[in-house]
Formats: structure tokens, C-alpha cells, sequence
């Protein structure tokens, strides 16, 4: 297979290349261009200068290309999927149902959302009105886990407010978002998205580059430190920061155990845990400990984990091979620091980075899979019994991007929603990313929103006009 980055609406190859692996066989899947400095000075170039134009184009003629964005991607499905399940390890009916169509999905549900003019005053000696601008071009990070979706998070409310953009993928999962700049070429004016691929010392050369408007990434709290530091260098840089999330679900002892136990499962260990939301601290009722407890791991050993290109797989690999050591560490973690394994926990032997579906209990809450982010297949199960202190629980941590409270009574689920400090918090169910809902991280977890009129909100540059009359 042959990829080629997209700049100025062209296909970019180079001499330098890396390997991109498959994290269920560890074989090549394909080689990627790994971007010269100079390239990426040419991305930023014809970025800047296809600006010009774009920003000038209504939002109409933005719309009938995102639509057709959207056509691309469902005609192209199965082929981006494949690519996914090769790259990213997912299952492949999973990379269909989950990424790929809802890529499509999003570029539909984005044309719907509006920006008008608003007019703050109307008297007889001013009228005050509010008009958002875009910025300029927009560098767009993303991670492993969901490569597709995110590259198109990040592209859509970049190109519909009238920004360009440059889209820098993992250097783990580059292929769909290659394959997606592919589909790019034959819809928008060169220069409006770019897509370069390379290590991190091409992101940072994005972030630091002083033609660079606005910084969007998903990507770790780490990460999100040094881009906005780097990003505020040379001139000072918008960012929209999606970072990591550690996320609580308090399980209320009146819920129907047996309905909500697959729904819990699910929302753990969805994409082998490697979701940024997640639920990665289930707090459980005493009253119902140990029903939930049982009929988690239950259902952990019916789960098939294996190659996601092999039909019945239910989950697949851990992406890479640095996220499958820290994953280890954590399970190492578990028993000096009081804990134990109620499923899982053994680190078989082989090719590919497959992980069991691991559950550990009796940990204390300062256990370090407690207190840091796993992002993968192991979760801790913790019983309290009074629920001003479960709050106080599930709020001791840096992070706060969602959670989730589960009980029969809504009013009292409410009520404790209204108390966990995270952007997003689910009653009876968990993990829900919606178009129209702005989404984001408070504390660590972030700065600013995707979705919604907010998130392009933060694509513009709120501007004043005033007139006196
Ligand atoms: P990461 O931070 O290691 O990498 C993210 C991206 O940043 C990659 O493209 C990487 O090449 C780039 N990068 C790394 N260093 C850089 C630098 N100095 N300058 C510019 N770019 C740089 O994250 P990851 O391991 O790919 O993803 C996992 C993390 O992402 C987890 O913490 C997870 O919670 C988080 N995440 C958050 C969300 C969200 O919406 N909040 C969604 C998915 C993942």
C-alpha cells in the first residue's frame, strides 16, 4: 500500500519514511512519508495563501463541500475501515459502526450548526453588532485511538467557519487520515486542508510556527502542556485542548443490576479501553458490590479479544507497544498495592499487544490505577456507601472531562450530576459524544469545546462592528 501526504492539494510523497505497524500480528502494514522541515514550511505556505479565498466563501458553498466530504466517506467505508482495523487494532464491524460512519454523520450534522450576526444595540445614535471571524490557519493534532474521527473533528468546524487547516495524525494511526486527504483532493481548493504525517518534532514545528492562528489537539495532558506552551511562543496562539479523562460512574444501589451490567461493561471496554471517556472508576454501592462485581467479570470472560480482521472478535489489541508496557506496569501495580484481580490481569505471551479484559478490587483510593488514567482493558471496581463521600471520591482527581451517575431515581441522579465536577455527565449512560452537545475537559482534562455552535465558536474571532448613526 503506497500513502501519500496532501499538500496544497497535491500528493506529497518523501525519501524519508516510517513504518506503521499492525498491533495485532506487529507486522508493516504500510511505510509513511515522514515530513521534511521544508514541507512542512510548504503546508503552512499554502495554507495561508488559500486563506485568502477561502475565508471570502459563504457558508453555503463550505457546506456543499462538507456534504460531499460526507458522500466520500460513506463511499469509500469499507476501504477506511479496513485500513483501520489494520492500523488501530479495532474490530472491523467496530471501525464501520463507530469511526467511520460516524465521520460521515458529523460532516452532515455540522452544516445544520450557525453563527449569525448579533446585533447588541439597535438605538437611534448606535447600532453594536457581533460577527464571528475566522482566524487564520489552524493546525489540528490528533491521537491512536480514534484517528479518523478526530482528524475529522478537528477538520470540519476548521473549514466551515472559513479557516484552512493542517492536520498532523499519530504517528501510530496515520493511514485513514492519509486515505481521508486523498478523498480532500477531488472536493476543496488546494491549500484548504493539509495533511502531513511524522513525528512528534513535526507537531511541534506546527505549534511553534508564528503563520499558525490556532492549535486544536486531542492527545494526552502531557502533550496538551507543551503544545500550549509552544503554541504561545511566537504569537500567542488560540487552543482547543482535548486531553485525558479518568473517569468515575457512580452506581447507585437502586439500579436494575442485571439491565445496567452490560451497559457498564460496554462503556469500559469499548475499543479495548482506549477511549478518552471511557468509564475508568466504577464506584459501586455496597448494597449491590458484589452483584456487579460477579456479573462484570462474567461477562468479561465471555469476551473474545483477538485480531479485529477475524469475524467474532469483540475486542481488539492495544494500539501500540509503549501504550501495552505502561498497561503492564498498571497490572503489575495492582496486587503490592493491595488489590486483586477478579478477571484478567495476566499479560500473555505472543505476537501482537493483546491485553485480557482485567478487573481488580480492594484497591485502595490512592492505588496508582485509582489515581492516573490506564487507558486500556483494566478497570477498578470501588464500594462505597455514602454518597456525599462517593462525590467527594469521584471529584479527587486533576481530571474531570466525564462521568456518569446511575440510579432509578433521576431527580437524585440529577443531583449528584450537579456535584461531579467533569464537562460532561451521563444519568444512565456513559461515553456519549454527540454533535449538538458541546464536549470538553475542565481541570486537566482540557480548555475549550468541540460540537455544537460552541465548538465552532472557538474556530472564530469574535469581532465588534459599531456604527454611529
Ligand atoms: P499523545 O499526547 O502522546 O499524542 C497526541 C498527538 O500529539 C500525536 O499526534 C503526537 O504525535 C502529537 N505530539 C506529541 N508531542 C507533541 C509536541 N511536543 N508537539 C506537538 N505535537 C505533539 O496522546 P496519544 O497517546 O496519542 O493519545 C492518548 C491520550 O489522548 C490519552 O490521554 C487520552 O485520554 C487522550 N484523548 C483525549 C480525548 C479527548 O477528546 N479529550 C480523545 C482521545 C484521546
Amino acid at each position: 500500500m503506497k500513502f501519500s501526504m496532501t499538500i496544497n492539494g497535491e500528493a506529497a510523497t518523501t525519501a524519508d519514511t516510517f513504518a506503521v505497524l499492525n498491533p495485532a500480528t506487529e507486522e508493516i502494514v504500510a511505510h509513511c512519508p515522514q515530513a521534511s522541515s521544508a514541507q512542512v514550511e510548504e503546508a503552512v505556505a499554502a495554507a495561508k495563501e488559500a486563506f485568502r479565498s477561502w475565508k471570502n466563501t459563504t457558508r453555503d458553498e463550505r457546506n456543499a463541500m462538507i456534504l460531499q466530504l460526507a458522500d466520500a466517506i460513506e463511499a469509500h467505508a469499507d476501504e477506511l475501515a479496513q485500513l483501520l482495523t489494520l492500523e488501530q487494532g479495532k474490530p472491523l464491524n467496530n471501525a464501520l459502526t463507530h469511526e467511520v460512519g460516524p465521520s460521515a454523520q458529523w460532516c452532515r450534522a455540522i452544516t445544520a450548526f450557525d453563527l449569525p450576526v448579533k446585533v447588541l444595540e439597535d438605538t437611534d445614535t448606535h447600532r453594536s453588532e457581533l460577527h464571528h471571524r475566522p482566524m487564520g490557519v489552524v493546525v489540528g493534532i490528533t491521537p491512536w485511538n480514534y484517528p479518523l474521527n478526530t482528524a475529522v473533528w478537528k477538520i470540519l468546524p476548521a473549514v466551515a467557519t472559513g479557516n484552512t487547516v493542517i492536520v498532523k495524525p499519530s504517528p501510530y494511526t496515520p493511514l485513514t487520515t492519509l486515505k481521508l486527504g486523498e478523498l480532500i483532493r477531488d472536493i476543496f481548493p488546494p491549500g484548504v486542508i493539509n495533511i502531513i504525517t511524522g513525528d512528534n518534532a513535526i507537531g511541534q514545528q506546527l505549534t511553534e510556527h508564528p503563520d499558525i492562528a490556532k492549535i486544536t489537539l486531542t492527545g494526552s495532558v502531557a502533550t496538551g502542556k507543551k503544545v500550549m506552551a509552544s503554541g504561545a511562543m511566537s504569537n500567542l496562539k488560540s487552543v482547543t485542548l482535548e486531553l485525558g479523562g479518568n473517569d468515575p460512574a457512580i452506581v447507585m444501589p437502586d439500579v436494575d443490576v442485571q439491565a445496567v451490567l452490560p451497559r457498564l461493561f460496554w462503556y469500559s471496554f469499548l475499543n479495548t479501553g482506549q477511549v478518552c471517556i471511557s468509564i475508568k472508576r466504577l464506584y459501586v454501592h455496597a448494597d449491590i458490590y458484589d452483584a456487579v462485581c460477579d456479573g462484570m467479570a462474567a461477562m468479561a470472560k465471555q469476551i473474545v479479544v483477538g485480531d479485529g480482521m477475524q469475524e467474532g472478535v469483540m475486542l481488539g489489541p492495544v494500539q501500540n507497544k509503549m501504550q501495552f508496557d505502561k498497561l503492564v506496569a498498571y497490572i503489575n501495580s495492582v496486587e503490592p498495592e493491595g488489590g486483586r484481580f477478579l478477571c484478567g490481569g495476566d499479560v500473555p505471551e505472543g505476537k501482537g499487544y493483546f491485553l485480557p479484559v482485567s478487573i481488580a478490587v480492594d484497591l485502595p483510593d490512592d492505588a496508582t490505577l485509582v489515581k492516573e488514567e490506564p487507558f486500556g482493558p483494566i478497570l477498578p471496581i470501588l464500594k462505597f456507601t455514602d454518597t456525599d463521600d462517593v462525590i467527594r471520591r469521584a471529584n479527587d482527581s486533576p481530571l474531570g472531562l466525564g462521568a456518569s451517575v446511575w440510579s432509578a431515581d433521576v431527580d437524585e441522579a440529577l443531583r449528584i450530576a450537579a456535584q461531579i465536577e467533569a464537562g460532561s455527565v451521563w444519568v444512565n449512560h456513559h461515553l456519549a459524544k454527540k454533535p449538538v452537545a458541546p464536549f470538553g475537559g475542565i481541570k486537566q482534562s482540557g480548555i475549550g469545546v468541540e460540537n455544537s455552535e460552541w465548538g465552532l465558536a472557538e474556530f472564530t474571532n469574535l469581532q465588534v462592528i459599531g456604527v454611529q448613526k
